[in-house]
Order: C-alpha cells, then structure tokens, then sequence
C-alpha cells in the first residue's frame, strides 16, 4: 500500500535508500528519530504516514516558505493539506479551521511560535490529531545555531496529545541526537534511523591556505557561470570577497547576519532565480535555500565542525549532477575555532564535545587517504575509496614525522608552554631573536635542533600538529600553544606520527627531514 501511494499522489516509481523503512515505522504509529542528509527525501516520511493513518499528522517546522510550498504541492496532488503561520491571510486560516472542524484535513503544518498560545493544544485535541512531525528537529538544541526557543513546547505537545512523534533532521552527532531524544521525547528512546550520508556527485578537497583570497578567486573564475556560493567566517570578508569577484565581472553578492531582513530575501530570491550568480555568505546562508543546481561551495574558512561542513558542502549538487567544494583552512582558523568555543556560553562538556567535532573536522582537512572514507566513517558508515576527492585523484606524499613532532614538543614543554608558533620556530631554526635572547630560549638544549628543516615546513607541520590535536592553543595564555593528552604517547617514543610532505608553495624548496 506505501508503495502504491508513492505512485498515485507523488508519482514515484519507488523509495529512495532507508524511505520505506521509515515511512512504515511511523505509519505503524512509533517514535522515530530520523536523520537523513539535505535532499535525501524526508518531507515523504512523515507525509506518506498520514495518508496512510486515521486523523490528523501535525507537522511542525521553522521555515514558513517551505511549508507553504509543500501544502501547495500536496494540495495539487490531491491530498488535503494546510498551513497555519504568521503569513496567513484571515481566510486561509478560516480555511483550515474549518477543514479541521469537519475533519477532512489530513496534514496540517505548523510554525513553532503557535505552540505559545495556550488555544493550541486544545485546539490540535478536538481537531483529532494522531501523530506529530518534526521537521529541522536540531532547532530544540540549545547549543546549534538554528536554535528556536519555541521548540522546547513540541516536548510539551506530545504528552499534552500523548500521540506518536517523527522527528527528522539533517544534523548527524551523537551530541545533538541526545538532546533531541531528551527534549522531544522526554527521554524515552525513540527508533532511530540514519543513513544515506554518501553524496557521491560531490568532489571533496581541502587546502591549506595560500594567499586565500587568491586561491578562492582561481576557484571562482574557473567556473565562471556557475552558481556558487562561498562560505567565510566573517561579515566583512563576505563583502570584500564580493567587491573582489565583482571586478572581475563575477556576478557575485554578499550575505550575512548584519544586513537587513528584506536586503536578505532579496539575495536568496536572486539566488535562486539567477543562473551563475555567486553569494559570499557567512552560515547564516543556507537553511531554507532549495536551489537543486549550485554547482560548488567553497569555504574561504574553516567551517567549525564536521557536521558543518557536511551540511555547507552538501547545498551543491542536490540534482545529483557533478558538483565540486573547496575547503580552507590554515593555523589561524584553527586558533579562532578553538577560541570561539572555549569563549562560548556552552556547559564545559558541550565544550569538549564542540572541540572534538572541530577535531574531527581537522582531521578530515589533514587525512592521507579518501576523504569520503573519512567523511562517512565519522557519519557511521563505510565506504570504499570514492574516486571523487582530491587524495583520491592524487595521493599525498606522506612520511614519518615522528623526530620532528618530537622536537617542536619539546620546544614547546622547554619554553614554558608560553608562546605562539612564531617564536617556537625560531626556537626550533636558532634564531636569536630579541625575544629569544630576552627569555634566554637560546640557552635551551632544543635551540637550533631544527636547524635542517626550512621553516615553510615547520609551519606545515605546526599547522598539521594543530590538525592532530597533538598541540592547542591556550586562550588564557594568549593563544601560547600547550600539549594535549595525545602528544604524551609521541613524547613517550610509544606512538609514531606520519605527516604530510605538504603543500605550502610558498616555502622554500622542501628539505628533505631525516628521520
Ligand atoms: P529533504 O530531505 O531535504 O527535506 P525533500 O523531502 O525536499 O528533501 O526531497 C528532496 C527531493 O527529492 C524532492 O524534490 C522530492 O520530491 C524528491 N523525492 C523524495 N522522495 C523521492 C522518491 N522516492 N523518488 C523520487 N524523488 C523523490
Ligand atoms: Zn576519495
């Protein structure tokens, strides 16, 4: 029956991979938490099971265009579908009170804001409603930035109603998961779902950076006509970004938090109708956007997780045509995100688990074999080598760092773990800088150890020891760097280290490091 249903209203010749185990799970009347990828077809599992229910599935999510655009759909194929939000006019919503009263409505959707007033709950009870959807659910976590107060009351609804709740979202970490289970669910386990994470039409790479602004500009003007967007950290560099492709006859605009709401919708109307245009965004671009042909996304930054950048990257190519991403990332980035989430609100466990989301991403930015391995491996699943990422093109050439990691460690123990990578280096090179010669550093017995190793790749392999988690910047000490609890092992000779012969161009002739 689900599958003559997909036929006759949606038109489907069949399920996309983990749908219809979905859609029967709640169909059969259980709580469900789903966390399927963007595009991955959710809107028909919890849609498909109230077709297939008696009375009412009340769908709450945050996007008031979207459920506007799904009711219009739904309404053109037949099934009897209706929204309540702030951009109703009077007699749509007399429309759909009305439908509830004589109970032919089948779907109804809903912005979280209504779940304020105290009529809702009585109201969703005499309309005879039988199960809940929840769509984006990640809005309930207190520590995403998606975050909506009103959804801590869709808990609330589901004992007032004590009916069944389908809860999906794209955001995958185990972090997040909890708190949805803990917050919709009042706790008790839902059935959980997730899978689909493969976007094999997207090409994955990652470079350090290079002279940023340049390296975003060859990747821009290289696919001159194609719609893009460019993710960057800051406000101002969306603008100066903009300026840049704009004088190069790159139809590119800014977006960010700062501009005006109606300034806003404008660039993401444009967005959306214009072919080739570019937008250089912070992330406060993206949810809500539904353009299937966005050909790259680039992060002129590093995103602040994996789930981030698996979220940013994965508004290309949602035609499944091929589509192409490029990441970002240097030491300062590093810095930055660590000290955003050290400087946070967050209890100090969420912390933790923020730095290890960082840590994963930085991990996937400093891999040696296939990011998609990577990728889906974090995500829970495995994968062969993909064939579709820039180590898979051309293998790195890696070697056994082990004697120089050891040797930027001890700098670092030795000179009080007080100081940022500039004056480790110079540490490490021998060079008596008046800051070296005023702490008397170049008394230590590590000064000028590193002397044979160009200083382009010292940066390299502080950059990739920042990446491994192996060394962190102390934000009370002013970003000095500090050992972590995973360098001990290395300092111990227990644990070996392998590297990236990388990559930094401008350094000088790489030297060949005897291990
Ligand atoms: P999301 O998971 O991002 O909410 P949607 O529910 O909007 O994704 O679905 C993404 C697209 O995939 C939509 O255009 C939808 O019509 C289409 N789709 C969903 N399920 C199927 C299916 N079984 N067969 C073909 N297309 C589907
Ligand atoms: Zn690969």
């Amino acid at each position: 029956m689900p599958a003559d249903l997909l036929r006759q209203v949606w038109g489907f010749d069949g399920f996309r991979p983990g749908q219809q185990e979905i859609v029967e799970t709640v169909a059969a009347g259980r709580d469900v938490l789903a966390i399927m990828p963007t595009g991955g077809g959710k809107s028909l599992c919890y849609q498909l099971p109230a077709l297939m229910r008696d009375g009412v599935t009340v769908v709450i999510s945050p996007l008031i265009a979207l459920m506007r655009d799904q009711v219009r759909s739904l309404r053109e194929a037949g099934v009897a579908a209706g929204a309540l939000t702030s951009g109703n006019t009077d007699a749509e919503s007399d429309e759909v009170f009305a439908a509830l009263r004589d109970g032919s409505l089948r779907l109804l959707y809903m912005a979280p804001e209504r779940l304020a007033s105290g009529a809702t709950v009585p109201m969703l009870r005499r309309a005879g409603v039988t199960a809940i959807a929840v769509d984006e659910a990640h809005c309930v976590s207190q520590w995403g930035h998606d975050f909506r107060p009103d959804y801590l009351r869709v808990g609330e609804l589901k004992r007032a109603l004590g009916v069944p709740l389908a809860a999906f979202t794209a955001t995958a970490d185990a972090e997040t998961r909890d708190e949805i289970v803990a917050r919709l669910f009042d706790g008790a386990a839902p059935q959980v779902f997730l899978r689909g994470f493969d976007r094999p039409n997207i090409h994955l790479a990652f470079q350090p950076k290079d002279g940023p602004r340049r390296q975003i500009m060859d990747f821009a003007r290289a696919r001159r006509g194609q719609s893009g967007i460019v993710y960057c950290a800051t406000r101002a560099r969306t603008e100066t970004l903009s300026a840049a492709l704009n004088a190069e006859n790159i139809a590119a605009v800014a977006y960010h938090g700062g501009m005006e709401a109606d300034q806003r919708r404008e660039v993401e109307a444009r967005f959306q109708r214009e072919d080739g245009l570019i937008v250089t965004a912070t992330v406060a671009f993206g949810m809500g956007i539904d353009k299937p042909d966005i050909r790259w996304v680039a992060h002129s930054d590093l995103p602040k997780s994996i789930e981030a950048y698996y979220q940013e990257i994965g508004r290309a190519g949602r035609d499944g045509a091929p589509a192409e991403t490029l990441t970002l990332y240097g030491p300062d980035d590093i810095r930055l995100r660590r000290t955003q989430i050290d400087e946070g609100l967050a209890p100090a466990e969420r912390k933790e688990a923020d730095h290890a989301r960082l840590n994963a991403l930085l991990g996937l930015a400093e891999a040696i074999s296939c990011r998609r391995q990577h990728l889906l491996g974090y995500f829970g699943e495995t994968a062969e080598p993909c064939g579709n990422c820039d180590l898979c093109d051309t293998p790195p050439e890696i070697f056994d760092a082990t004697q120089p990691v050891r040797m930027a460690l001890s700098a670092i123990l030795r000179t009080g773990e007080w100081f940022g990578q500039g004056h480790v280096i110079d540490v490490l090179l021998g060079n008596a800088t008046d800051k070296v010669a005023a702490r008397g550093h170049d008394q230590l017995p590590t000064f000028g150890v590193g002397k044979a190793v160009p200083k382009g790749e010292w940066q390299a392999i502080l950059r990739q020891m920042l990446g491994r988690d192996l060394i962190r910047p102390d934000p009370e000490r002013h970003g000095g760097l500090r050992i972590t609890a995973a360098a001990h092992p290395v300092l111990r000779g227990e644990e070996t280290v392998t590297l990236r012969r990388d990559l930094i161009r401008r350094a000088k002739p790489a030297a060949v490091i005897r291990t």
